[in-house]
């Protein structure tokens, strides 16, 4: 026990016993970058090798010595393996039972089939522990990616040259000893035994020091490289922002963090003035519940909504929100779509009016009506519907010409306009045939209603440009039946008119 006190093979073990503590936290810190967990492996089964060797020197005990032999070798080989990992190249596992078998067997042959030489068991361990890191500074040394890592890789990569040096001068020192047939019984006289405590043992420590310095470099160009990517992609939002047609806004929340300059300009507010407003404060009262239903949804699809800029002006926009990968934040985009809405507005004028009178065209009052039938029949409520035709309106024509016709046509409508409800549908079924549906109206409230009509017409004479014309038309009315459609109601309206008509024109006839 004296003699390890005083040799430099205890303060190796020391050395590898604070290797493997720091080649753990090496592990541990570097999480989960590959390769040092495999080294925190090696370094732990080389100390376990040392020591177990240490215990065959103290008891002589074989098995000792054999699996203290074949654990050093396997650390060594998961030392390699872990720099295949980390470089990510495929890992040769099977160099770990491959070397430690070897060793194993050359003992087993050396205890029970029959001695060798110790000196030439030096060489054919130092010999296989010199070419384990061969294979490593090999593959640090030709390895092409990550360019930032080229220099640390060599510095490394000559760490364990080095190392395998001084392992395989140690394998040729024995070999020449082996040969002349010595055999060193105090290892303090053999500098084949003191070249690995004296050289390879600070070697082994110098390497995993490098080892260490190369996953801290990766570590670090790693995140340079994050930093110069999130650098790029905060530029490239911004970029975005600032050429992107609508109004984008990033959202904490309710309140505005972030916005582009189409945003101020749609709401004629600097970016000072939006930056921590509440988003309803750029909505009309009207749109805030859809908005708080928007922003819970965050589903980006675009909604119709009225926005209002700072003046109290409204304008029609669409808006989508979506949620951003950070919690609580939404992005916002607005768009104004004033000018669509006008134009669907203008369109949905023209599909459904008459463009002369601007009442409702035949198929927009049916559609309606259809509806409003059904809605009486549902509730049982009365429902009238009146047909009126001008009486001899070819003659005004004839007479005046057609743009007086057409006058007159106008000056109708608006009467009819005038005296309708706003519940009641008012629509031109073609030429100076017009129609009214008057809804919650009785055949008797209907009658009375349309007498006003009738009689305001025939008594106030229409101005043309050829002057005052006195017109008169005749109404054919009906009063809805249960189960009736809207064809037959029509129908009967139709005959009444037919009849007011042979009765004389300028009068209305009813039927129940
Ligand atoms: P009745 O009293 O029997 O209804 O006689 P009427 O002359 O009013 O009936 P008729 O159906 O014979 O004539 C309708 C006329 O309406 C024929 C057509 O020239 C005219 N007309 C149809 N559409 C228009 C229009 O858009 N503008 C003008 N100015 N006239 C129209
Ligand atoms: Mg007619
Ligand atoms: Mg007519």
């Amino acid at each position: 026990m004296e003699s390890l006190y005083f040799s430099p093979m205890l303060l190796s073990i020391n050395l590898m016993l604070g290797s493997a503590v720091a080649c753990s936290g090496l592990w541990y810190f570097s999480r989960p970058y590959r390769g040092p967990g495999i080294w925190m492996a090696g370094t732990w089964t080389l100390l376990i090798g040392v020591l177990l060797f240490v215990g065959y020197m103290g008891t002589g005990n074989k098995l000792l010595n054999i699996s203290g032999n074949a654990l050093q070798l396997a650390g060594e080989a998961l030392l390699m393996v872990g720099v295949f990992r980390f470089l990510g190249l495929p890992a040769p596992w099977w160099i770990v039972p491959a070397s430690a078998g070897a060793m194993s067997a050359v003992m087993c042959w050396h205890w029970y089939v029959a001695a060798i030489n110790t000196e030439l068991v030096v060489t054919i361990y130092s010999l296989i522990g010199g070419l384990l890191p061969v294979q490593a500074c090999r593959a640090l040394w030709t390895a092409s990616a990550e360019a930032e890592l080229k220099s640390v890789r060599r510095f490394v990569a000559l760490t364990f040259a080095a190392f395998a040096l001084v392992t395989l001068v140690r394998g040729v020192l024995g070999l020449i000893d082996g040969l002349q047939g010595i055999e060193h019984v105090d290892v303090t006289q053999s500098v084949a035994y003191l070249l690995p405590y004296n050289f390879g043992v600070p070697l082994w420590v110098t390497g995993l020091v490098g080892l260490t310095l190369l996953t801290m470099r990766r570590i670090l160009a790693d995140s340079q490289r994050n930093a110069q990517q999130a650098a790029a992609n905060a530029e490239r939002f911004e970029r975005l922002m600032s050429v992107s047609n609508a109004g984008v806004m990033v959202l904490d929340g309710e309140r505005i963090i972030d916005s582009n300059p189409k945003l101020e300009q749609l709401f004629a507010q600097t970016r000072e003035q939006l930056l921590g407003q509440p988003l309803s404060r750029l909505f009309d009262s009207s749109s805030q519940q859809p908005l708080s239903d928007l922003l819970q949804q965050a589903d980006g699809r675009p909604h119709d909504l009225l926005a209002q800029r700072a003046d109290g002006q409204p304008f029609a926009a669409e808006l989508s929100i979506a949620r951003l990968a950070e919690a609580q934040q939404q992005v916002a985009e607005i768009r104004d779509v004033s000018q669509r809405k006008a134009l669907e507005e203008q369109l949905r004028q023209l599909a459904t009016t008459d463009p002369l009178t601007n009442a409702l065209n035949r198929r927009a009052f049916q559609q309606r009506a259809e509806h409003e039938l059904q809605r009486s029949q549902r509730q049982g409520t009365p429902l009238c519907l009146a047909m009126l035709d001008l009486d001899h309106f070819k003659r005004v024509n004839d007479q005046y010409g057609h743009a007086v016709g057409d006058q007159v046509l106008v000056a109708f409508s608006e009467l009819c306009r005038q005296q309708a409800r706003s519940t009641d549908l008012f629509a031109r079924m073609g030429g100076e045939e017009f129609v009214i549906l008057l809804p919650d109206s009785d055949l008797n409230a209907a009658q009375q209603r349309l007498e006003r009509l009738r009689s305001d017409l025939h008594t106030h004479p229409i101005d043309t440009v050829q002057g005052p014309l006195n017109i008169s038309v005749s109404i054919g009315l009906a009063s809805s039946r249960p189960h009736e459609t809207l064809e037959q109601l029509l129908q009967r309206a139709d005959t009444q008119v037919y009849n007011a008509k042979a009765q004389g024109r300028n009068r209305i006839a009813p039927e129940q």
